[in-house]
């Protein structure tokens, strides 16, 4: 039995204002929580202001990337090592916001996780096609091809400490993300048991724990249906993410 896992994506949003009040609404509103897993995954200058308001409750706290190199002339470069000294549990690697920006290949990607797991974190390796390509019949192929650096990209060294800290997957389909228009549960579902099938290829004990979230204008509204399929084991959120009674419900929905 997998314990579902719900992910606030905050992206470019926030101040430290504005943070305090959102995030003493969650713990006030999770607290005592032990149904689900929850995060928030927020800018890397607000990772020690959640440190503080986070450490002593239920809410996991991560970073939205990490850098693919370890350390060195790098500016602006922020390491996992790093940001795992602020108490991170969880990092976002992949996410198709950097993908786009064409600031992250699948190779840049796959680095990226590896420092991720080298660091201590766990990281949410987010995977899905854009229109074009599900248009095109080729969104299993993209997805795939990004799954690759999961199921063969990751020596043996890697891939015990992707199970040790119990890396996660996240589904997002481009189309969906903050569109308003999510994936129905069906095609969803299709995807998530096609990644479950890929790990299973590398490891079938470690492919039925690992959580496969979904991401893609999940809210309140859709994540009862999204969240009741087999393989769907929690969201990456973003929207309804900065929404605390959003956040929450989904959350609920999610036990
Ligand atoms: C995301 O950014 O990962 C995401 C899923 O965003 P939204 O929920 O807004 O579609």
């Amino acid at each position: 039995m997998r314990k579902k896992l719900v992910v606030g994506n905050w992206k470019l949003h926030g101040s430290l204002l504005n943070n305090q009040s959102l995030i003493n609404q969650l713990k006030q509103d999770l607290h005592g929580l032990n149904w689900v897993d929850a995060a928030v995954c927020l800018p890397y200058v607000y990772l020690f202001q959640a440190q503080q308001l986070l450490q002593d409750s239920p809410i996991a706290w991560g970073a939205q990337n990490v850098s693919q190199f370890t350390e060195g002339a790098y500016t602006s470069c922020i390491s996992a090592k790093m940001v795992a000294e602020f108490g991170c549990t969880y990092t976002i690697v992949g996410h198709s916001e950097r993908r786009a920006l064409k600031l992250e290949s699948n190779q840049i990607a796959s680095k990226r996780l590896l420092h991720a797991l080298h660091a201590g974190l766990t990281p949410i390796f987010c995977v899905g096609e854009t229109l074009d390509e599900r248009d095109g019949g080729m969104a299993e192929m993209i997805v795939k091809n990004q799954m690759l650096n999961v199921v063969y990209g990751l020596d043996d060294e890697a891939f015990a400490l992707a199970k040790k800290f119990n890396m996660v997957i996240a589904y997002e389909p481009v189309w969906a993300i903050g569109t308003g228009e999510h994936a129905t549960p069906e095609q969803a579902q299709r995807m998530h048991a096609f990644i479950r099938y890929m790990v299973s290829e590398r490891d079938p004990e470690f492919a039925q724990q690992v959580r496969i979230l979904y991401g893609g204008s999940m809210s309140p509204a859709n994540a009862q249906s999204l969240l009741s399929m087999p393989d769907i084991d929690g969201g990456l959120i973003g929207r309804a993410a900065l929404v605390a009674e959003d956040f929450v419900e989904i959350c609920r929905i999610a036990e």
